[in-house]
Formats: C-alpha cells, sequence, structure tokens
C-alpha cells in the first residue's frame, strides 16, 4: 500500500491516507504498535521508529492524513487539543503580544491566563470586527489567534482578511478549526500559518480519545520548532489513542454530511419556538456571519447554541430533562450532547447565563426533536 499514488478525494483520503499494508502479516487495518523501541533501523531505512517518543507507526499515520486532508508538509500531534495550544504559545518569544478572539473555547481561555499570562501580552478582542483588531495590532504582535466558528457562540471570523491583517505587521495568524475540520474550512487557502485541531472532537468522532494536532503548511522552521516541542517536551499521544484517532477519520466524511444535516434541522426547528430567545447557528439566514460562513466554510458545522426565553434556570432544567441527548460537556461525537455552558466554564465565565450549546449527534433528527420537546414541555418555569 506504501506504493499507492496519493489520493485526491477527501473520503479516500479519510480511508488511507498514511496507512501501509503490515509487511509481514499483511493485515489490511493497521495494527496497534504499543512497543516503545524499535530496532535500529537498517542503513537503507534510516526514517524508520527508534523509540516511540519521537515516532511511531500509528502517530504518523494520523500525522500524515491530517496533513493531506489540509493539502498541508505535516502535523503533529500532542497528547490534547490543550496540549496542542501550549506548544504554539510557548514557541512565541517572551514578551510579544498576541491578540485573541474573546468568545473561544474556553479552555484556550485558560491555558492562556494559567500558563502564559506573565510571559506573553495577551489580548482579548472581537475578531469578527475586522477594522478593530486591524486597530489593536503593533510592532510587538506576534500571532492572531482565530477560532471560527466560535465556541460557544459560533461567530464567524473572517480568515483571509484577518490573515492579511497579520501578516502586514509581520505576525503569524494561527485558525483552531476544531469546529470545521478540515472537511469543512480550509484555513491554508485563505492564508492560516497554523492549524489547530481538538481531535478529542469530530476527528475521533466517538468521544474515547483525547487529542490535538498542529498543521504546519511548509517545510521549515515553524514545522521544526514544533516537531521540537512535540519531541522533546515529550507531551505525545499514546499509540492506542492514535489508533483511535485515525479510525476516526475513517468516517468523518459521513459523519460530518450528518451533523451538519441534522444541526441544520435543529437550528431551524429551534426559531419557531416560544421557548426559543435566540438561536446560533451560522447556517440561518440572519445570524451575522452567514454570507462569510457560506464563502469561507464547504458546510455549516455540527453545533448549535441557543438561549432560552424564560431565563438560567429553566435552561438548565432542560438541559437535565432530555433522555436521548446526553447533559455532558464536550462535542463532535456521534452522540448528541447538550449543557448549560455557563456552569460548565464556571465562575470566570463571560457566556450567556440562560445559553445552552448543543453538540447534534447523527442520530435520526425527529427523535432528537422530539427529545427536546419533550424537555421544553417539561421544564419547570
Ligand atoms: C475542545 C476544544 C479544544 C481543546 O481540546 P482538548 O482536546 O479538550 O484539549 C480547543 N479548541 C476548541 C474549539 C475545542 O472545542
Amino acid at each position: 500500500m506504501t506504493d499507492k499514488p496519493l489520493p485526491h478525494g477527501n473520503r479516500t483520503r479519510c480511508v488511507h491516507s498514511g496507512i501501509a499494508m503490515d509487511k509481514t502479516t499483511g493485515a489490511v487495518t493497521q495494527p496497534i504498535h504499543l512497543s516503545t523501541i524499535f530496532e535500529h533501523p537498517p542503513e537503507d531505512a534510516p526514517d524508520r521508529p527508534r523509540y516511540t517518543r519521537m515516532g511511531n507507526p500509528n502517530r504518523h499515520a494520523l500525522e500524515v492524513a491530517v496533513a493531506e486532508l489540509e493539502n498541508a508538509a505535516a502535523s503533529v500531534a500532542f497528547g490534547s487539543g490543550t496540549a496542542a495550544i501550549a506548544a504554539v504559545f510557548s514557541m512565541l518569544p517572551v514578551g510579544k503580544h498576541v491578540l485573541v478572539p474573546q468568545d473561544m473555547y474556553f479552555g484556550t481561555r485558560s491555558t492562556l491566563k494559567q500558563l502564559f499570562h506573565d510571559r506573553l501580552d495577551i489580548e482579548e478582542v472581537d475578531m469578527t470586527n475586522v477594522d478593530f483588531v486591524r486597530s489593536r495590532v503593533r510592532a510587538e504582535t506576534a500571532m492572531l489567534w482565530v477560532e471560527t466558528p466560535s465556541n460557544p457562540c459560533l461567530r464567524i471570523s473572517d480568515l483571509a482578511t484577518l490573515a492579511e491583517v497579520a501578516h502586514e505587521a509581520g505576525a503569524i495568524m494561527t485558525a483552531d478549526n476544531t469546529f470545521a475540520t478540515p472537511l469543512l474550512q480550509s484555513p491554508f487557502e485563505l492564508g492560516a500559518d497554523l492549524i489547530m485541531h481538538s481531535a478529542t472532537k469530530y476527528i475521533g468522532g466517538h468521544s474515547d480519545v483525547l487529542l490535538g494536532l498542529i498543521v504546519i503548511p511548509q517545510e521549515g522552521e515553524l514545522l521544526d520548532r514544533i516537531r521540537q516541542i512535540q519531541i522533546a517536551g515529550g507531551g505525545v499521544p499514546s499509540p492506542h489513542d492514535c489508533w483511535l484517532a485515525r479510525r476516526g477519520l475513517m468516517t468523518m466524511p459521513l459523519r460530518m454530511a450528518q451533523h451538519c444535516k441534522n444541526a441544520k434541522a435543529i437550528a431551524g426547528w429551534l426559531i419557531g419556538r416560544p421557548e426559543v430567545e435566540r438561536v446560533f447557528y451560522p447556517g440561518l439566514p440572519d445570524h451575522p456571519g452567514h454570507e462569510l460562513a457560506a464563502r469561507q466554510m464547504r458546510d455549516f458545522g455540527g453545533v448549535v447554541s441557543f438561549l432560552v426565553a424564560a431565563g438560567e434556570a429553566v435552561a438548565k432544567d432542560i438541559a437535565r430533562r432530555t433522555h436521548i441527548i446526553a447533559n455532558a460537556t464536550s462535542l463532535g461525537g456521534v452522540e448528541s450532547l447538550m449543557e448549560h455552558r455557563a456552569s460548565a466554564e464556571g465562575p470566570e465565565s463571560t457566556t450567556e447565563r440562560n445559553l445552552l450549546r448543543f453538540s447534534v449527534g447523527i442520530e435520526n433528527v425527529e427523535d432528537l426533536i422530539a427529545d427536546l420537546e419533550q424537555a421544553f414541555k417539561a421544564a419547570h418555569k
């Protein structure tokens, strides 16, 4: 299988990229290589792995596949999305200025506050307002961190224009592409310098693996540095986790298509409900980022957030009363999950108190709607 030409279609890539047939057994699916050590390679195969922190066949298969999906030179895997985020920020010289979005994954904000506040000058801005972002960029700015669609409010930021703003200032732009996946959005085509994925979400797709990746478009200094942080820092994912993420990737195109379809139907249903004050989904024509999302994304993703008209207590009650939809955090798994986001984020949360975030799964959408409907009816006012 190593001799196969590079497949071009994304579904073909998701199934085959990076996976070579096992030469001794002929196994068609990749074995999990738990061995931490490999015999020193013969001279004609100098790239063969030697020690799993430095390289492992399962990690390699995953890294190659994700890189190919982003049409990039390489991707570098870490033990979680958060470890991948920390790798990027730890690469920046001390004292540099970084712009990050006001609406972003709460864990990213926590990591920055807890680990980087005394090393970097981190400023939160409204990334959907390009003119404002431009006004905040200065000589010390080293990076724009962009998350679009954002978590939990599904805000859409203009990747192409923000990349220009970053580059005019001599800075780089990194895109957290977790919500979109490589299938729905290609930030490198819009000028991004790095892409981050939490593979814990849609890439893994089954809520059973924690893993993160940084994708780098070309060979060179950035790739060398991130590879160095991976290997010398040692925050690598296990072979088993890499195998699970690589296995998840195989069905990602089919899953994403169903996530998008279901989410669109759910968003449309929510809009018509008297219990709902507002729906955040970029696929809705009245979403402020809809046109931009339609331009820079291939579909609108599987997460829908909404505000419950009767307020926080009823919102929490609705989340507790669903039967199929689990009241749990995270997103991107085949099963539907919904949570009161401000509670999950804790005392420092800036998320609206009556917001529920719904990671729409791949179940029959009529069952999800029936579940929501009974929870709306049963919730105490
Ligand atoms: C979950 C998430 C992360 C962090 O990933 P972990 O694998 O949980 O560490 C980063 N960004 C976004 C948008 C996420 O949803």
